[in-house]
């Protein structure tokens, strides 16, 4: 099965069910809802603005210089503040950060500085309440610049009843400069390289990815590698070559998420850029291998331990899998970060964990009843994946569980199918 996952903006062009449906046969593993109303300020009556669409007219035609892609713009003393999306000839095309009632002359304001507005604002906290009514598993935090930013959202989250995992998009150089601290305290982060682009040279880009990725796969931290994979099949249905390695490269890099943005949300072949990742993904994989550790491995921790001797045995043994049990997911990603290249099939008790595990690299969760007895939980899990024909007979597979009744005993296992 393919190892990195594919992560899917939703927008006009995909939002029907049938839609989401066709991406998802196609190999979408997560949707991503991007919440937020458009709004033009245009400076002359040149600009192309359509009946219908919200915005305003300003007596500034320099305004088009001024600004520039991830800048706000506050109107009438900051009450309503707006982010750059797209600076036209005539105007400029923002995402309403949070909304308020636009009277007549009205003072704007670009302000230099980005931190003088608070970093979550009340439009997010809308947004998030509605995502958690709807059952989200993640929310992707922009523009974080400090670990602090990552609290503030927990806290927000906590305080609404939500367990989502808060996934830290890395957008400019204070997420560059605080990086480490960043990945830390999240539980996982985007190479948000869209912005990047114009707040750092863009020759940085890839260096700052290749960095991410290594530093994430060492914590265990999901890392998503976000925009321009497959820019040109906005309009086209076939990829160009740059493309091609470009996406073979988030593989080589064993990133765990490659993300659509609006090759899927406006896009003319959203289900063809799914296809089209899917199948560079299976190509490029096979070239995977499993890495060992070059300083060796020396740890005192159990855990560690049986899961690099999963990782080892079943690079040896040519297994078709690795099966873990594990309840909260943190077993699952100490075999995950070792990159096997292999299937890994995880067996959680809980819904909610196993949607969010699907994030995981090379990762495949299910739900199962834990059991007293480990032999009977262990056959319903393979018996599980026989039906599903990911396991047939004689086929090899390695298990490492550590929520067996017993206490303070983890398990390492070899099997045979029969
Ligand atoms: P966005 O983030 O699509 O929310 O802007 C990704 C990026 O900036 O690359
Ligand atoms: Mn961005």
């Amino acid at each position: 099965m393919r190892r990195i996952k594919i992560i899917c903006s939703i927008g006009p062009k995909t939002e029907s069910e049938e839609m989401i449906r066709s991406m998802a046969l196609a190999g979408m593993n997560i949707a991503r809802i991007k919440e937020g109303d458009i709004f033009k300020i245009a400076v002359s009556s040149a600009c192309d603005i359509q009946e219908g669409e919200k915005h305003t007219f300003v007596d500034y035609a320099n305004l088009i210089k001024k600004v520039k892609k991830g800048e706000t713009i506050l109107i009438d003393d900051g009450l309503i503040a707006l982010e750059v999306m797209n600076v036209e000839p005539y105007h400029v095309t923002c995402k309403v950060l949070n909304k308020g009632n636009l009277g007549r002359r009205k003072s704007v304001n670009i302000p230099g500085i980005r931190t003088d507005l608070p970093s979550i604002t009340k439009k997010d906290i809308d947004d998030i309440k509605l995502g958690i009514e709807n059952g989200i598993d993640y929310v992707a935090q922009s523009f974080v610049r400090k670990k602090e930013d990552i609290k503030q959202m927990r806290d927000i989250l906590k305080s609404l009843g939500s367990n989502a995992m808060v996934i830290a998009k890395i957008e400019d150089k204070d997420g560059i400069d605080n990086m480490d601290e960043i990945i830390e305290e999240s539980d996982g982060v985007m190479v948000a390289r869209g912005d990047l682009g114009v707040e750092i040279p863009f020759e940085e880009i890839p260096i700052v990815q290749e960095y991410m990725v290594k530093k994430c796969i060492e914590l265990g931290k999901p890392v998503i590698i976000a925009t321009h994979l497959l820019e040109s099949m906005i309009q086209n249905p076939r990829p160009t070559r740059a493309e091609v390695t470009d996406v073979a490269n988030a593989v080589f890099e064993k990133a765990d998420c490659i993300m659509l943005s609006g090759e899927t949300t406006k896009g003319e072949y959203p289900v063809e850029c799914v296809n089209t990742m899917h199948k560079i993904a299976k190509n490029v994989q096979s070239k995977l291998r499993f890495d060992m550790p070059s300083d060796g491995i020396k740890t005192k921790d159990v855990k560690e331990s049986i899961t690099f001797g999963a990782c080892i045995n079943a690079e040896n043994l040519d297994a078709k899998a690795i099966i873990v049990f594990s309840k909260t997911g943190k077993l699952l990603r100490l075999v995950t970060k070792k990159r096997p290249n292999i299937d890994i099939f995880v067996f959680t008790d809980s819904e909610e964990v196993r949607r969010k595990l699907i994030i995981y690299w090379s990762t495949f969760p299910f739900t199962v009843n834990f059991n007293e007895n480990f032999e009977a939980m262990a056959n319903s899990a393979i018996n599980m994946l026989k039906e599903h024909k990911f396991l047939v007979k004689d086929d090899r597979i390695v298990i490492v569980s550590d929520v067996n009744p017993r206490k303070n005993v983890d398990t390492l296992e070899i099997r045979t199918i029969d």
